[in-house]
């Protein structure tokens, strides 16, 4: 067996039978059955026959149809499969659930054993192993590949899934794959012929414009008639027996180009019901109607709950906790309450936990973003909620900066998320919102590319070679305007050369740091010699790239003894070096640092997660040389910042205002801040250390937006340090 095993593990194109693994034997035909049993299980010959014939495949299919976890199961056995296959997610956690799950389906272990056939990509955690065949990514991982290989040889195949969610890194991946599937892009030489498929995966059935966008490519402005589309005949299919590939070798120019196919997924009928007066607090409207199910509704059902972001998940789940003494009584002979948070920040542990099936006589209520609309398929949901609300990035124009905003759903997503109440059985699905407010729901949500501050992207673009940027092919083009915007602030950050418009080395460097130009910008600032503050720069950039590291201060819940220890962290420079010194309190912290945080009002698990990314960004910048071992062995977390002199306070905050040139504004006669770029009056935010104070000029690096503009992330400067950065050579 074990021999077998190993033979098994060098044949790459093997049958499916002949896999090596050594599980249990019933887990595994468990697995099987549930495999058998998804929709597009018998599509498996269908797909694996348009991408024998093909080089593109356009597949719709319902949520939990099986698309992602199937398809590269049905393919890596494919004989023209001898490379690769890469699953592009938008989201971290799809990326790492799924592989773990088709690790499992496959019987191998995942990552980095050489026994393991599939492993995961995500920014901050490289799982990949040698004999991997299927590896799971998140796109902007795929992206950043491509700086080094822009031709993704070690691929055969590249199924992009979640494409309806329309978040840039897919759009720009289509772009890159389309030069290279049709062989037009100067990447595409380097694959010296040897073809690369393209799976675009979709949860809805909107295929017209993909499909338009690859035939643009193969230089068909429309050709649905030369189209051929393999929906249609379903043949079941044996998965120890792969129906025989047409020919074993298939040379670029006999394949047809694109098809199509869509799985119809198993859909029971959902109930909608919508309140009948609009409510202001949907956290409350949630908690009500969860117990509401709860007492009405027979088991089994979990609910499915979607909210806004981590910190109402958060502030819901203590609610629901306080209330379930007072309504789960010995008495009221009600099933328990199992609450399970579920959105990016979490660690993969805890998001693990809402794949498990509720402990007997429980039920699970699931509090999730909208990560759970079509990235992640939670079983056992009879019951949805919906708040009608998500968390959107959104680009301010006028002041140059991307915001987060709490904004209204489109249908498509009002109708993806009912849709998960009806998976296993008929469901109920409860809006929180009237029935008037649906019907003025946006149709589609607006793809982010149109959203968004696009230098990340236009910089993306140049760093792999694309000269005329105007002229990429995108599935959505944005204004001409929002593209020299772009172009104009990777100017402002040295990314570009002057004369020519190419990349310059700095942007080099930027582009391969995992953070927007501004912040890569900030960091290279910091490693300058004369700058030296590389390491604080990077724990407050830490801060900057998780959620929120300070609890609000309500007054009831604030002891005063936590106040003052809060108020310790606290720097009169402002909200930049008052982060730092709560990293380096927490980090000097040896004993107990929950505790810690508790003590001074921090989040614990936000510090966690600005531990882990601050350890990921030190690794980057050794990486990139901007840091050396003995800069980071001299660094002693014990210090903290009554080290840090007034002049490397000073020296921080410059490198900040190289990132963000444009986040200025300046005291005005009135008493009021404006920009120094377009002269708009904005507040500093009552969150921030600087609250009511009257300084020369400030700095942010965000803007909120309430009944007024407010700027987040406040610290003071002096107007002449403008003067000094941009005199100096850049
Ligand atoms: P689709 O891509 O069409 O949405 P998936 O392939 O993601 O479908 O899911 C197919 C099935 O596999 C679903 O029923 C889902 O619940 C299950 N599944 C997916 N990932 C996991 C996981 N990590 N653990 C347990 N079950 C999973």
């Amino acid at each position: 067996r074990e021999d077998k095993v190993q033979r098994g593990e060098s044949q790459k194109h093997e049958n499916g039978a002949n896999r090596p693994h050594n599980p249990p034997a019933s887990r595994q035909n468990k697995l099987l059955q549930v495999r058998q049993s998804l929709p597009i299980w018998p599509q498996a010959a269908n797909i694996r026959n348009a991408l024998l014939e093909n080089h593109v495949l356009i597949l719709a299919g319902e949520t939990g149809s099986g698309k992602s976890t199937q398809v590269p199961q049905f393919l890596h056995t494919s004989a023209w499969c001898t490379g690769r296959i890469a699953v592009t997610q938008p989201r971290r956690v799809a990326a790492v659930s799924l592989a773990r799950r088709v690790a499992e389906e496959m019987g191998t272990p995942l990552g980095k054993s050489p026994q393991a056939l599939v492993g995961y990509n995500v920014r901050f955690d490289d799982n990949v192993g040698k004999n991997n065949r299927i590896k799971f990514l998140t796109e902007g991982m795929l992206l950043q590949e491509m700086l080094r290989d822009p031709a993704l040889t070690e691929y055969s195949c590249v199924v992009v899934d979640e494409v309806h969610e329309r978040s840039v890194n897919v759009d720009l991946l289509l772009g890159f794959l389309r030069g290279l599937v049709t062989g037009t892009s100067e990447a595409a030489k380097k694959r010296k012929g040897k073809p690369l498929k393209v799976v675009v995966m979709s949860a809805t059935a909107d295929t017209e414009k993909l499909k338009d966008f690859f035939s643009e490519g193969f230089g068909q402005p429309r050709a649905e008639d030369s189209i051929p589309t393999v929906d249609g005949s379903v043949q079941p299919l044996d998965d120890k027996d792969l129906p025989a590939e047409k020919s074993q070798e298939t040379s670029v120019a006999s394949l047809n180009k694109i098809s199509t196919c869509f799985v119809e997924g198993r859909m029971y009928p959902v109930q909608t019901e919508y309140l009948s007066e609009p409510t202001r607090d949907f956290s409350e409207a949630a908690l009500l109607q969860i117990f509401q199910i709860h007492r009405k509704e027979p088991m089994p059902g979990d609910i499915l709950v979607f909210l806004t972001g981590g910190d109402v998940i958060t502030n819901l789940q203590q609610a629901i906790e306080d209330m379930i003494p007072n309504v789960i009584t010995k008495d009221s002979g009600l099933p328990k309450l199992l609450v399970l948070p579920l959105y990016a920040a979490l660690s993969q542990a805890q998001q693990q936990a809402i794949f498990s099936p509720a402990p007997p006589n429980t039920r699970k209520v699931i509090l999730a973003t909208n990560i759970a609309e079509t990235s992640i398929t939670v079983p056992g949901v009879r019951f949805v909620i919906d708040s009608g609300k998500a968390k959107i990035k959104q680009f301010r124009n006028r002041l140059g900066l991307d915001s987060l905003l709490v904004k209204d759903i489109s249908k498509s997503s009002a109708i993806q998320r009912q849709g998960r109440a009806g998976r296993e059985a008929a469901g109920k699905c409860f809006r929180l919102y009237t029935k008037s407010n649906f019907e003025t729901l946006e149709k589609d949500t607006v793809p982010e590319i149109l959203r968004c501050d696009l230098s990340s992207a236009v910089l993306t673009m140049k760093a792999r070679g694309v000269h005329d940027v105007m002229d990429f092919p995108l599935l959505t083009r944005p204004s001409r305007e929002a593209m020299e915007r772009a172009l104009l602030q990777l100017l402002q950050l040295d990314a570009l050369n002057p004369e020519n418009g190419n990349i310059s080395e700095l942007g080099r460097k930027i582009a391969r740091l995992p953070l927007t130009p501004a912040h890569g910008r900030t960091i290279i600032a910091a490693a300058d010699p004369e700058m030296g503050c590389l390491l604080p720069v990077i724990d407050i950039v830490a801060c900057f790239n998780s959620e929120n590291i300070f609890l609000e201060v309500k007054d009831q819940d604030a002891n005063d003894e936590a106040r003052e220890a809060r108020n310790k962290l606290s720097r009169r420079q402002g909200d930049h070096l008052t982060l730092l010194s709560a990293v380096q309190a927490y980090a000097s912290e040896r004993t107990d640092r929950k505790q810690w945080a508790k003590q001074h009002l921090v989040s614990h698990r936000s510090m966690q997660n600005v531990m882990d990314v601050r350890k990921q960004l030190r690794a980057q910048c050794q990486q990139a040389k901007l840091l050396t071992k003995e800069q980071l062995a001299t660094t002693d977390d014990d210090d903290d910042l009554n080290t840090i002199s007034e002049s490397t306070g000073n020296n921080i905050l410059k490198c900040f205002l190289r990132g963000f040139p444009a986040n200025v504004a300046r005291l005005v006669p009135d008493g009021s801040y404006r920009t120094i770029h377009g002269h708009m009056a904005v507040a500093i935010h009552p969150s921030s250390v600087l609250y009511g104070r009257k300084l020369e000029a400030i700095l942010y690096n965000e803007f909120v937006y309430t009944n007024r503009t407010y700027a987040r992330s406040v610290s003071a400067i002096q107007m002449n340090w403008l003067e000094e950065i941009y005199a100096a050579p850049a």
